[in-house]
């Protein structure tokens, strides 16, 4: 067998390993095409730049709640991390990624681009813009509307809901819980940024609240999704966040357990780590999970919805870390993601 073929097998049988174990290896080229694009450092962009956004823009994935589409005024949809035109957090990869926040790695020209294919994707008329917070894990919820949109500087908060038609309630997460509401009678949208301290600080029960004080929302008439972020199976947290929840909900013992920290590639292939750990280390103790979605679908039941008309999409960022964007997955070097809801205009 000559050299460079037994290399190229060695590559595939490695490849095929971390495939199997749920981890897209880096691509590698056969032909060695992506090299010599690479080492001549063009953007197809400054040459192309009709046929490269085209391709960005096929490549955009929106997640949506099942069967929302029966309100045709009603405009929703998570993102994730595919297509677009950032490179900042997989230089490897060949194709750009979809971050959606203005993060220190990432230009303003990027970010702005892949807004724009978000919404495209999203079928957002151009009239329509996104309302953004600067969120900061409090249970302060904004009313906002259409002179919102020219502001520039977001406002401070972690809730967003309005009555009016063009405005696109944005929370940006990386983890986090996005938790996206709309009162299908009376026509009113409302977006929530959930991570464990908005969560302890009942962001989204306090939201529907102040829905149903500001609108006269009627529980009975809201729909909910709770969106991708890090799922239970992946959410490591300390004691004290365990006794900060035990100290604000009679069902806090639902939402936590113990779990034997397991890496699936390092149970599958423990000779690859042969040499990573020192002696007498072979196992991690238990640590504690929480599952953040099912504490805020609790809190959706809490203020009165039904059962039936929360949607859980159930997708966590850190096992789908190829989609989605994970802050925890990826060390806190990662991008963002936008979920958005709002009203046709
Ligand atoms: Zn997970």
């Amino acid at each position: 067998m000559p050299p460079s073929r037994a290399v190229s097998s060695d590559l595939s049988i490695t490849d095929d390993l971390l495939r199997n174990a749920g981890r897209a290896p880096a691509r590698r080229s056969r032909n060695g095409s992506e090299r010599d694009r690479s080492a001549q450092r063009i953007a197809p962009a400054e040459f192309h730049p009709q046929s490269a956004k085209r391709v960005a823009k096929s490549r955009v994935e929106v997640v949506r709640a099942g069967g929302w589409d029966a309100w045709p005024w009603l405009l929703h949809g998570f993102s994730t991390r595919t297509g677009g035109v950032t490179t900042a957090y997989r230089p490897a990869q060949r194709s750009g990624e979809l971050n959606l926040g203005f993060t220190a790695s990432d230009t303003r020209e990027n970010v702005l681009e892949n807004r724009r294919l978000f919404l495209e994707a999203l079928g957002a008329p151009a009239s329509m813009k996104l309302v953004t917070l600067k969120q900061i894990h409090s249970s302060s919820v904004r009313r906002v509307g259409r002179r919102d949109v020219a502001a520039s500087e977001p406002c401070r908060g972690d809730g967003l809901m309005t009555s009016e038609p063009g405005v696109l309630l944005a929370i940006q997460t990386a983890d986090c819980i996005p938790v996206l509401i709309a009162d299908v009678k009376k026509k009113v949208v409302a977006a929530f940024h959930a991570g464990w301290r908005g969560t302890v600080n009942r962001i989204v029960e306090n939201g529907v609240g102040k829905m149903r004080v500001a609108f006269r929302s009627r529980p009975e008439d809201l729909i909910a999704a709770i969106g991708p972020g890090i799922g239970g199976c992946c959410y490591a947290v300390g004691e004290e966040v365990r006794s900060e929840f035990a100290s604000q909900f009679s069902y806090a013992q639902d939402l936590f357990r113990e779990v034997s920290d397991s890496d699936p590639i390092r149970e599958k292939y423990p000779m690859l780590f042969l040499t990573q750990r020192p002696p007498g280390h072979s196992n991690i103790g238990p640590s504690l999970h929480l599952d953040l979605m099912e504490a805020n679908r609790r809190q959706l039941l809490d203020a009165s919805l039904r059962a039936e008309a929360i949607t859980v999409i159930g997708d966590c960022t850190r096992c789908q870390n190829n989609r989605y964007f994970s802050y925890r997955g990826e060390q806190g070097f990662t991008g963002r993601m936008l979920s958005v809801i709002g009203i046709r205009s």
